[in-house]
């Protein structure tokens, strides 16, 4: 089936919007939802496609806030630098929204390049945000400072740096504390968070140079979203007690369901508030594995569908409702990202991105702005070189 027409009639799927709503017929007119309703009984003003979605499920599409679209890595040399991503392999994975970053490389890796790549997907068919910056200080920026990039840049809602990490710059109190307040100051300027996306590392130090700007400085905490909280055991308790501190953590879905289920179980149990956890893919970035030793033994790379994954193993391991884990990839990270108006959720003005699951919460339907852009699990809508 190839659906067209600009106003769609989504009929008789079982709604979490990401709250459980019931069976609802839901009309998208254009770019946006237009309806939301028990049953959608007007008469047809015109012709539209109609999708008969009863025994299905009605999900917002999933939304990705650390993504290396033109590829991480380069730890191994030039013949390990990560290729880019390709719009099919982000619309089958159910995401319709995501920020894309650098990483370690930002010297072969450039924020224009990562820029276009943003615009292009976007002129795809999905939503993409990005962030300045990349592990190290300086921080690279397009417009000569991370404030100017926020402030003046559509695309860029935030700044990228990593902590505890022999990759990165081994930030000072002082430099930590001014990028943050450069980040803040770009987003009042804009109307967006200003988010500060920390990648914290293996070190020992953890969070502890987040605390350190927090405790003695007038940032606010939620300034900051650490990420790959769950790598270690002891990361993840920092992780714990950030949140019960009032901060936000992002986590990195792994790629094994039990993995996932273990990292949500302590969560779970912990009785922190999961509406301040969000996760990740990671995709398209570099996973080296180092030794004791701190020499590099292999590498292999992160894939956007972890978060379909994840989202699947937590819901069936039955520890909490659908509606919990849900959130954790689409409204909060909408939250996270300052943008929970238009995505994240399923409500009318809303943007017109969500994902039908069969029974077995596979993926079968894909629109994003409006657009279908997967159909049977396939997509539909390819990238201009695939
Ligand atoms: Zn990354």
């Amino acid at each position: 089936m190839r659906l067209n027409h600009p106003i769609k009639l989504i009929r008789g799927g079982y709604l979490y919007d990401p709250e459980e709503k019931g069976v609802r017929d839901i009309v998208l007119l254009g770019d946006r939802i237009a309806w939301v309703e028990d049953q959608f009984n007007a008469v047809y003003p015109v012709e539209m496609d109609v999708i008969d979605a009863s025994d299905k499920i009605v999900i917002p599409g999933l939304i990705d806030l650390h993504v290396h679209l033109i590829g991480g890595g380069g730890e191994a040399g030039p013949t390990s630098r990560v290729p880019e991503i390709r719009l099919s392999k982000i619309t089958e994975a159910g995401i319709t929204t995501l920020a894309g970053l650098l990483g370690t490389d930002n010297v072969s890796r450039h924020l224009e390049t990562l820029l276009v790549k943003a615009k292009a997907l976007c002129v795809e068919g999905i939503t993409t945000y990005m962030y300045t910056g990349s592990y190290h200080l300086p921080s690279s920026t397009i417009t000569g400072s991370v404030k100017r990039d926020i402030a003046l840049i559509n695309e860029i809602i935030g700044v990228k740096i990593a902590i505890s990490d022999h990759r990165g710059s081994q930030l000072t109190f002082t430099e930590l504390a001014r990028l943050a307040s450069e980040a803040r100051a770009g987003g009042m300027l804009s109307g967006k968070v200003g988010v500060v996306h920390v990648h914290v590392g293996d070190g020992n130090r953890g969070l502890e140079p987040l605390l350190d700007v927090v405790e003695h400085t007038e940032i606010p905490i939620n300034q900051f979203l650490p990420t790959h909280i769950a790598r270690t055991s002891s990361l993840l308790q920092q992780g714990i007690e950030w949140v019960r501190k009032g901060g936000c953590i992002d986590i990195t879905a792994p790629k094994d369901g039990r993995t996932a289920i273990s990292i949500f179980e302590e969560l779970y149990a912990s009785k922190i508030d999961l509406g301040k956890v969000t996760f990740s893919s990671d995709g398209n970035g570099s996973k080296p594995k180092y030794n004791d030793q701190g020499g590099l033994v292999g590498m292999s790379t992160g894939n956007v569908s972890t978060l379909i994954k994840t989202f699947r193993s937590l819901v069936e391991a039955k520890q909490t409702s659908l509606v919990d884990v849900l959130r954790l990839v689409t409204s909060n990270p909408a939250n996270r990202l300052g943008i929970s108006q238009q995505k994240g959720r399923i409500h009318e003005g809303a943007d017109a991105d969500l994902v039908i699951l069969d029974k077995d919460l596979c993926i079968d339907k894909v629109f994003a702005n409006g657009r279908l852009m997967v159909d049977a699990g396939r997509a539909v809508v390819k990238g201009t070189f695939e």
